[in-house]
C-alpha cells in the first residue's frame, strides 16, 4: 500500500497540475517533495509552469499596450500597468519609468505606487551613455539614476544604493529615446526577464509614438494649418464645451469678415492672400485678450470667442475695425483691406451653437452693408434678411437661363451742351413672382458666388449687340459703358473675349468704355494694369467708377490706367450742402484735368447740383435730372429729340 501510494499520490498531483495548466490556470504548481523521479518531474513542471505564467503575463501587458495603441484611450493607464509589471519582474528592486516630453528635452517621472508623477532633470551625459548601449549603471552613475526614481518607498540598506547597480532599458523609436525603464537594487534578473524587459520597452516606445501621432493628428484636426488658429471643428468643439458648462456666465462671439480680401486674392495671387491671412491672425493674437479663443473657420473669416460683457467686446471690435482699415504691410507690399464684424452675446442672443453662429453671421452682413470697417450687434430684424439672401442665392443661377435679365441704359450727357455722350448699361432682373430686383441686391451676391462672370459676359455681349442695332437704325448713341467686376477681369483671356465680342458686332474698341471700381486697384495694381493693357492699347476706354469711396489716394491716381473718373454720387448729393464735399469734388476735377483724364459726375438730381458741376468743370454728367435708366425702346423714343436738356427750373 505504501509503495502504491508513493507512486499514485505524486502522479495524481502531477495529473491535476497538468489539467489546471490546460485550463489556463497559470498559477498551477505541484507540491511533490520526493527526491525521486517524481520529484524531478514536479520541479520541471513547476519550472515550466512559472515560465508559462510569466510569458502569459508578459503577453497580457503587451496586448494591453497594443490595445492602447489601437484605441488611443488613456496612455496613463498603460503606464501604471507597465510599472506594476516591472515591479512584478523584479520584486526586490526599486523600479521607475521616465518619459521624454515631446520636443523640448524635458523628462517626466511616471507615477509609481505612493509617488506622484513629476518633472526630473536627466543628465544629458547619462542619457548619452545609455543611448550608446550601457544597460547597467554602476557607482556614481547608478547613484545618479537612482536619484531619478525619487525618495525610496522604504529606506534601503544604508550605503547599499551606492553599490547596487541600476539596470536601464531605453524605449527607442524613430531615432529618439522616448522612455527609460529603471530597475535599481540588488534584484538579479535572468535571461528570460531580460528578454521581457526589452520587449516591454520596445512596445512602450511604439505606444508612445502612437500617442504622440494621435495627439498631433488631433491637433491638426482642430487647427488651421495656415495661421495656426483653431479651425472650424475646433471652434465648434470649444463652443459646445462652453455652452455645456454649468453656470456659464455668458460670452460674446465676434465674426470677422475681411472686406476686399477676395480682390487681393484674385488680383495679387494666393500666396499674397495667404500672407495677408497670417498677418491678420497675428494682429488678432496681439489685440484680443489672453483668455479669448481665436479661430479661422475658413476663407477670410475669423471668429473670436470673448469672455465678458458687451462693453468690452464693443471696444475691442471698434479697435479691430480701425486697425484693419489701416494699411497692412504684407510681403513687402502695402495692402488696404478692412473688416466687418458681427457680434452676438450668449445667452441674450441665443444659447444654441447653430443659432448663435448664424446670428453672428447675420450681424456681420449687417455691418458689411453699413460700410467698411464697421461692427454691428445682432438684432432680431436681421433674421428676416437671411431668408431673402437664401432666396436670391437659389433663384439667381436660373435667372439668365429663364430670360429674366435685361439691360437698361442711362444716358451720359456732355456738360453744358446736353448732347448725348454715351449710355451706361445697367443690369435689370425681373422675377416672375417678385417683380423687379435692383442690382444692388443681387450683383454683390453674384460676385460672392462667382456668377458675375457668366452674368458679366452676357451683359457685355447684350450691350454690344444693342449698340450695333442702334448703329444700324441710325440711333445716335456714341458710346456704350459697361460695368465690369473684379472677378471678370481676373478670368484669363478677359481682354481677348471683350475684343472678340467687339469684332463680332462690328464695333470699334473706342465705342466701348468699361467701368471698374477702385477696390480693384487696392491689390496688385500692376497686375490689373497688365490685364487691361490689351484693351487700352486697342482703344477701349477705362473708367474708374464710384471714385472717392474707395482706396486710391488722389496722389496715386496718376499711376492708374484709366481714362475716365466717375465722381461718386455721394459727393454730388452733398454738393452745396457740405463744404467738404465741395472741396473734394473741386480737387478731384482739378487733379483729373491736370492728369488729362475725363471727369464724369454721376447721380445728378437737381439743377443746383448741375450748375455746381458745370462751374467745377466736369466733362460729362449723368443722373435722374437728365434721364433715368431706360429700356432700349424707351431710350430710342427719347432720343428722337437728340439732346437731353434738363427740364427748365420751375
Ligand atoms: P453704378 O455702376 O454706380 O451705377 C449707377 C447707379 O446709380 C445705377 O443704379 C443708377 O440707376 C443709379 N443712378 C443713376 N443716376 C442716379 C441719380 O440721379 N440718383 C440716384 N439716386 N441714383 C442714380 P442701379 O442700376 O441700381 O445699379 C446699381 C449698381 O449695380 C451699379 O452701380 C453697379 O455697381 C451695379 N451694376 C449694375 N449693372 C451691372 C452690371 O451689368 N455689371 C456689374 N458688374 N455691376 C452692375
Ligand atoms: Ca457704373
Ligand atoms: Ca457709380
Amino acid at each position: 500500500l505504501v509503495l502504491v501510494r508513493r507512486t499514485t499520490v505524486p502522479l495524481e498531483r502531477l495529473i491535476d497540475g497538468t489539467r489546471r495548466l490546460a485550463r489556463r490556470d497559470w498559477s498551477a504548481r505541484v507540491d511533490v517533495a520526493a527526491r525521486d523521479e517524481f520529484g524531478e518531474l514536479a520541479s520541471s513542471f513547476n519550472d515550466m509552469a512559472s515560465r508559462i505564467e510569466r510569458q502569459v503575463q508578459a503577453l497580457h501587458v503587451q496586448s494591453d499596450i497594443d490595445h492602447e495603441i489601437l484605441s488611443g484611450l488613456d496612455p496613463s493607464r498603460v503606464l501604471g500597468q507597465v510599472m506594476a509589471r516591472l515591479q512584478a519582474l523584479a520584486p526586490t528592486a526599486r523600479v521607475g519609468l521616465l518619459l521624454a516630453a515631446e520636443g523640448d528635452g524635458a523628462w517626466q517621472r511616471a507615477a509609481a505606487p505612493g509617488m506622484p508623477a513629476g518633472a526630473v532633470a536627466l543628465d544629458p551625459d547619462l542619457l548619452r551613455r545609455v543611448e550608446r548601449g550601457a544597460t547597467t549603471l554602476r557607482g556614481a552613475e547608478a547613484l545618479l539614476a537612482c536619484g531619478l526614481l525619487g525618495p525610496p518607498g522604504q529606506p534601503s540598506e544604508p550605503g547599499s544604493a551606492e553599490f547596487d547597480p541600476v539596470m536601464v532599458f531605453p524605449a527607442r523609436a524613430q531615432g529618439r529615446t522616448r522612455a527609460l525603464l529603471l530597475l535599481a537594487g540588488p534584484g538579479l534578473v535572468d535571461a528570460d526577464v531580460l528578454q521581457e524587459l526589452e520587449d516591454l520597452s520596445d512596445r512602450l516606445a511604439v505606444m508612445l509614438v502612437a500617442t504622440e501621432r494621435e495627439r498631433e493628428l488631433r491637433r491638426r484636426a482642430v487647427h488651421d494649418s495656415l495661421t495656426g488658429l483653431v479651425n472650424r471643428s475646433g471652434l465648434i468643439e470649444a463652443l459646445d464645451r462652453r455652452l455645456a458648462l454649468p453656470g456659464e456666465a455668458g460670452f460674446v462671439l465676434a465674426f470677422i469678415d475681411l472686406d476686399g480680401f477676395k480682390t487681393v486674392n484674385d488680383t495679387r495671387g494666393h500666396p499674397v492672400g495667404d500672407a495677408l491671412l497670417c498677418k491678420v491672425a497675428a494682429l488678432l493674437r496681439a489685440l484680443a485678450p489672453a483668455d479669448a479663443l481665436i479661430a479661422r473657420p475658413g476663407g477670410d473669416e475669423f471668429v473670436l470667442l470673448l469672455p465678458g460683457d458687451r462693453a468690452a467686446a464693443d471696444g475691442l471690435a471698434s479697435k479691430l475695425g480701425r486697425r484693419l482699415l489701416e494699411p497692412l504691410l504684407v510681403d513687402g507690399q502695402t495692402l488696404r483691406i478692412g473688416a466687418s464684424i458681427g457680434l452676438v452675446r450668449c445667452p441674450d442672443d441665443g444659447h444654441e451653437r447653430i443659432n448663435l453662429m448664424r446670428r453672428a453671421d447675420l450681424a456681420m452682413y449687417a455691418a458689411k452693408a453699413s460700410g467698411r470697417g464697421r461692427h454691428a450687434w445682432f438684432e432680431p430684424a436681421l433674421d428676416e434678411r437671411v431668408a431673402e439672401r437664401a432666396w436670391l442665392q437659389a433663384e439667381l443661377p436660373g435667372a439668365l437661363r429663364r430670360g429674366e435679365l435685361c439691360l437698361h441704359y442711362q444716358p451720359r450727357v456732355v456738360a453744358g451742351s446736353g448732347r448725348l455722350a454715351s449710355v451706361e448699361a445697367l443690369l435689370r432682373w425681373t422675377h416672375p413672382l417678385r417683380g423687379m430686383i435692383p442690382p444692388a441686391r443681387f450683383v454683390p451676391l453674384a460676385e460672392e458666388t462667382g456668377h458675375i462672370v457668366a452674368l458679366g459676359s452676357w451683359v457685355m455681349d447684350t450691350a454690344c449687340h444693342q449698340l450695333r442695332r442702334w448703329r444700324a437704325a441710325g440711333v445716335p448713341v456714341p458710346r456704350m459703358a459697361v460695368n465690369v467686376s473684379a472677378l471678370q477681369l481676373a478670368v484669363p483671356g478677359f481682354a481677348d473675349e471683350v475684343l472678340s465680342v467687339l469684332r463680332r458686332h462690328g464695333l470699334q474698341p473706342r465705342e466701348l468704355e468699361i467701368e471698374l471700381t477702385e477696390s480693384l486697384f487696392a491689390g496688385d495694381a500692376d497686375e490689373v494694369t497688365s490685364r487691361l493693357a490689351p484693351l487700352r492699347d486697342a482703344g477701349v476706354q477705362v473708367a474708374l467708377d464710384d471714385f472717392g469711396t474707395g482706396f486710391s489716394s488722389l496722389s496715386s491716381l496718376y499711376r492708374l490706367p484709366v481714362d475716365v473718373l466717375k465722381i461718386d454720387r455721394s459727393f454730388v448729393t452733398d454738393l452745396g450742402q457740405r463744404a467738404s464735399a465741395d472741396g473734394v469734388a473741386r480737387s478731384i476735377v482739378a487733379l483729373a484735368r491736370a492728369l488729362g483724364k475725363h471727369v464724369v459726375a454721376e447721380g445728378v438730381e437737381t439743377e443746383a447740383q448741375h450748375q455746381h458741376l458745370l462751374a467745377l468743370g466736369c466733362d460729362e454728367l449723368q443722373g435722374y435730372l437728365f434721364s433715368r435708366p431706360l429700356s432700349a425702346d424707351a431710350l430710342e423714343a427719347k432720343l428722337g429729340c437728340r439732346t437731353l436738356e434738363p427740364p427748365l427750373p420751375a
